[in-house]
């Protein structure tokens, strides 16, 4: 089955300023508090250590992405560099993902290149790891470009993210493999052309086996970020048939999805890590996990009526 008109409808509204304005208004009540962990930091932050407490890792986003001016990004990496030490002063296992177009990806590679570094070496002082998320298919080039200018530099604490979506994920996995990179492996959120990323759902999900079986046995370290339990059991077969240990893959999940898939796995020894963003720009965030599952849009209703 190809892309549902439902989730390109949804993907399409990610964009629109006057549809953001309208869900904006009706804010959490909406149901967005289900996949942010908060408006604010103060209160993402418990909602942090209670994933912690049942045995699960968590990293956290500040919401934003697409920034336009040099300024607005120093405020970000302001943001960014309160949150790690925020984390290290609450103890929380808690690292941080973050977008390069939050960092001035979008018009000055050089600026997200000099604003990441100084967040990953900031986050290096206080012995935590920073995954820089992927986006959009024109911004893999640069975020490729960017991560290995840092892992060349002696950066360490970094990790990228390969969409299983896209036609080139597995040359760049390939490309990637002297690095021994530490990698997130998605299907891919974004609304993409069939130019550049399988319009197939059963293509999707095989592209992410075959990345998923070259990351295991490659050097690095595997972050295997899915709720679909079909690839989520395939790795561990695959792990356990091939040797390969614990310390070196996890899976990951969004907050506000399968929480119940993630604490089995946790029961069963694995290592799971939740991703829980914050911050008040959290309307494409949204929009990109309503695309992801249409009837989420249902429970998103109901929240409404019931006000
Ligand atoms: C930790 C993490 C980080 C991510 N980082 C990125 C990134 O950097 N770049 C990027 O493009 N994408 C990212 N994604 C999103 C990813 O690309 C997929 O869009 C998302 O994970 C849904 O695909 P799936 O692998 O869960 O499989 P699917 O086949 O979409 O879903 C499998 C099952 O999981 C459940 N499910 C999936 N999504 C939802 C949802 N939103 N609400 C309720 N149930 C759901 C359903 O039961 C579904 O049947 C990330 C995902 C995770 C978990």
């Amino acid at each position: 089955m190809g892309l549902s008109a439902g989730r390109r409808v949804l993907l399409a509204a990610a964009d629109s300023p006057r549809i953001g304005r309208f869900v904006r208004r009706y804010g959490f009540r909406l149901g967005a508090a289900r996949f942010v962990a908060g408006e604010s930091l103060d209160a993402a932050v418990p909602v942090l250590r209670g994933l912690n407490d049942k045995g699960l890792l968590t990293n956290t986003t500040l919401l934003g992405e697409g920034v336009t001016t040099e300024a607005e990004t120093a405020a970000v990496v302001a943001a960014y560099r309160e949150l790690l030490d925020r984390i290290a002063a609450e103890g929380l296992r808690t690292n941080v993902a973050l977008k390069l177009t939050h960092l001035g990806l979008a018009f000055d590679e050089e600026l997200a290149h000099r604003n990441v570094a100084a967040l990953v070496e900031h986050a290096a002082g206080h012995g935590n790891f920073v995954r820089i998320d992927m986006e959009e298919s024109a911004r893999v080039e640069p975020t490729l470009r960017i991560y290995r200018w840092l892992r060349e530099t002696g950066h360490d604490n970094v990790g990228a993210v390969l969409q299983s979506y896209l036609y080139r994920s597995e040359t760049d996995l390939a490309a990637l493999a002297p690095l021994a990179p530490n990698l997130r492996l998605v299907k891919g959120a974004y609304l993409e052309p069939a130019e550049v990323a399988y319009p197939e759902k059963c293509d999707v999900d095989a592209a992410y086996v075959r990345l998923m079986e070259t990351a295991l046995t490659g050097a690095g370290f595997t972050a295997i970020a899915t709720h679909d339990e079909t690839l989520i059991e395939h790795a561990i077969a695959f792990a356990n048939e091939h040797g390969i240990p614990p310390e070196r893959f996890q899976f990951q999940m969004l907050y506000g999805v399968r929480p119940a898939l993630q604490l089995d796995l946790v029961r069963r020894g694995y290592a799971v890590l939740v991703a829980a963003p914050y911050g008040p720009d959290w309307y494409r965030y949204l929009m990109r996990r309503l695309a992801e599952r249409p009837a989420n849009v249902l429970f998103l209703l109901r929240n409404l009526i019931r006000g």
